[in-house]
Formats: C-alpha cells, sequence, structure tokens
C-alpha cells in the first residue's frame, strides 16, 4: 500500500510528460514485476497509424528506453504489425493472449477525455490475476485524470494544439542545444567531434489566415470556430510529428520545426499553403493562409523570433496573401536590414 502510494505521488510530482511516461512503467514494474512493460502511443492518421514506444522497460534494463521523439514516422511499426495491441486499441478494452502456455502478454488501452492514444503492455510470466488487473486500471484512471489536467494547462481547448504558455520553455530548451554549440565552437574541437554534430537547427513559422474577419462577418463566429480546428487538422497532416504546432490565441498559429535547410522549411510551410487553398471548408469553401518563418540562432529570445517571422507575415500580405516568405530571404534581397538585437546578446 504504502509502494502504490509512493509510486502515485511520483507519477503526479512532475509537470512532464516524459517523466509521467517513465514512472507510469517504473510503478508497474515494481508493483506486477513483469518480465517486460512498454507504453505505446498511436500516431499518424488512418491507415498509417503507427506505434511509437513511448517507453519500454524489461525486467533486467536498470532503466525504460523510448523511440526518440524525432523518429521517421515511416521508420515505425504499423499498428496490424502487432494484432493483440491493435485490437486493444481499436475495441478500447483490455486485451491478453499467453503463448505456449509461458508467456502472457495483457493490453491496456490509455484513454484521454477526448480519445484513447495507446496501449500499455505487459508481458508476464503467468496470466494477469483479477486483482492485479484491478490494480493497473486503477494506477492507468490516475494516469489519465493528470494527463487531463496537463492537457488543461497546455492545450488550446478548441484544437487540441498547444497554447502560448508552454512556448517560451519549448523555444529556449530548442536554444540550449545552439547555445551549447555556439560556445563549443570557441574552443578547439577535434575533426571527428564536429563531425558528430547535428546538421538540422531550429526554425520558427507564424501562420495567419487571410481575411478571416469576413470569414466571421460573413458565416458567424462558430463557423469561424470550426475552421480554425479543421485548419489545426491539416497542418498536423502537413508537419512532422515532432515539429511543435502552436495556437497564439485568434487565428494565428506558430510552428516550432527542425530543419537542415532554409528549402526544406519552405517546402513544409508550401505544402501546408496548398493543402489549405485546395480544401473545402463546409459551407466557407475555400481560405487562404500566410506564413512567414526564420532561423532561429543561438542566444535568440522567443519574442525575438516571432518578431522576424511575423515581419515576414506582414510582407506576404502586403504582396498579396497566399503565399511563404523566409525572413532571410527578405533580408538578402535587401527589403529589411538584419535585426541582430537579440542574437548579439552575450552568452557567458
Ligand atoms: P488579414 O488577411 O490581413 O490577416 O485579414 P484578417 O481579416 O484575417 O485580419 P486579422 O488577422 O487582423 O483578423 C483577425 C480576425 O480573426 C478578427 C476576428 O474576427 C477573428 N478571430 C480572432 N480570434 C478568433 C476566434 O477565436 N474565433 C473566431 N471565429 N474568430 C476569431
Ligand atoms: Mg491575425
Ligand atoms: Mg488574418
Amino acid at each position: 500500500m504504502t509502494q502504490l502510494v509512493d509510486h502515485l505521488a511520483e507519477m503526479t510530482g512532475y509537470r512532464d510528460r516524459d517523466v509521467l511516461d517513465v514512472t507510469l512503467v517504473g510503478a508497474l514494474r515494481d508493483m506486477v514485476r513483469p518480465q517486460c512493460v512498454a507504453i505505446f502511443r498511436a500516431v499518424g492518421e488512418g491507415d498509417q497509424q503507427r506505434w511509437l514506444t513511448r517507453a519500454h522497460q524489461r525486467a533486467e534494463d536498470p532503466a525504460p528506453s523510448g523511440d526518440p521523439l524525432w523518429a521517421e514516422l515511416e521508420s515505425l511499426p504499423l499498428l496490424d504489425d502487432h494484432p493483440l495491441r491493435a485490437d486493444c486499441f481499436r475495441q478500447s478494452e483490455m486485451r491478453s493472449c499467453t503463448v505456449e502456455g509461458t508467456l502472457t502478454t495483457t493490453c491496456f488501452p490509455l484513454t484521454t477525455d477526448r480519445e484513447i492514444v495507446g496501449v500499455l503492455e505487459l508481458q508476464t510470466g503467468r496470466v494477469l490475476t483479477l486483482e492485479e488487473q484491478q490494480l493497473v486500471g486503477g494506477i492507468l484512471r490516475v494516469y489519465r485524470n493528470f494527463q487531463g489536467l496537463l492537457d488543461y494547462s497546455e492545450r488550446d481547448t478548441l484544437t487540441g494544439l498547444l497554447n502560448r504558455k508552454t512556448f517560451d520553455d519549448a523555444f529556449l530548451r530548442s536554444t540550449s542545444a545552439l547555445n551549447q554549440r555556439q560556445a563549443e565552437e570557441q574552443e578547439p574541437a577535434s575533426g571527428s567531434e564536429r563531425r558528430h554534430r547535428p546538421t538540422s537547427q531550429p526554425w520558427l513559422g507564424v501562420i495567419d489566415i487571410d481575411h478571416f474577419k469576413s470569414v466571421n462577418d460573413t458565416y458567424g463566429h462558430l463557423i469561424g470556430d470550426e475552421v480554425l480546428l479543421l485548419l489545426s487538422r491539416l497542418m498536423r497532416g502537413c508537419f512532422r510529428l515532432h515539429d511543435q504546432l502552436y495556437r497564439f490565441g485568434g487565428e494565428e498559429f506558430v510552428v516550432l520545426l527542425r530543419a537542415s535547410s532554409e528549402a526544406d522549411v519552405q517546402a513544409a510551410f508550401e505544402r501546408l499553403r496548398a493543402t489549405v487553398q485546395s480544401y473545402a471548408f463546409p459551407q466557407v469553401g475555400h481560405i487562404t493562409i500566410s506564413s512567414g518563418f526564420t532561423e532561429v540562432r543561438a542566444g535568440d529570445t522567443p519574442s525575438g523570433a516571432f518578431e522576424r517571422a511575423d515581419k515576414a507575415v506582414y510582407y506576404a500580405k502586403q504582396n498579396g496573401r497566399n503565399r511563404v516568405v523566409s525572413y532571410q530571404s527578405l533580408v538578402a534581397q535587401g527589403v529589411f536590414e538584419e535585426d541582430r538585437r537579440e542574437s548579439d546578446v552575450e552568452l557567458f
């Protein structure tokens, strides 16, 4: 009993989803003593949904491991590659299977208030007792309630995208690696160290719907809200798994993404622009969006990078709308003078 309370206190002690999944796995390992325990999330859309391993720990592992968040979607297994897990997920019910009388796999659905999001899988040398099943069910209810609280504070209620409150922290996390790299570059480094440095860097984009006021004026706010919800879905489909999508309020959206070149970022926003333009929104018909983006630099502040991307959006609005504009390309063309205020901040 004390052990259970300790685990629940630890699970709910951090406001961090990664830690929450790791502590859930640790709790079940101690309480049920399985040979293996894992949390899998279903990611992607339609028949391309795949399993992302959030945390996985065998009895002999000192700590859980998982897929990196930057894993390519295509590299992950499809739902039906794991039929028991897929059945549990689709029916949202516990599923259990024993192979040759030795290893029992039991899957429990992981749900939020809105939907089923994944599966918890336990492998044991015996069939779980009813008491053990109830224990796992109870721990999962606490997990679900806590996830609900995290969602409530971090996500926009209309679209489910991240809200502005969480942006600064995520932005500073994305620049900390850049700051470290810049500091290292000022020290002599061996060739092999340089070769291992990541080539991708963070970028920030701002998206604003064109003439959205007239959508509200013509069709009313409720239909306007539906457009915002549908646009957020189109965004999810156009960006990668690990790109962070925000609704900054109103009809303004922000994307924090990693890419290795300006052309890749331009292509991602261009894909969204074309998708939105060709999508038939119920009642409203067709709308367009304008986007601006900038690279994120060492020493950048969230507001500094946002302002640069927003300047590029402004330029897009002034030059016909329904376009994607890179801040750096405008500087190169001499439209703006390079704004280096934030990036000149001394690091040490
Ligand atoms: P532009 O092409 O220059 O961006 O024109 P616009 O009409 O979209 O201008 P702007 O971006 O300044 O307009 C914002 C409008 O978005 C004002 C308001 O009617 C609408 N809006 C802001 N927040 C919400 C919201 O939460 N729901 C709905 N339905 N509409 C919103
Ligand atoms: Mg706006
Ligand atoms: Mg607008």
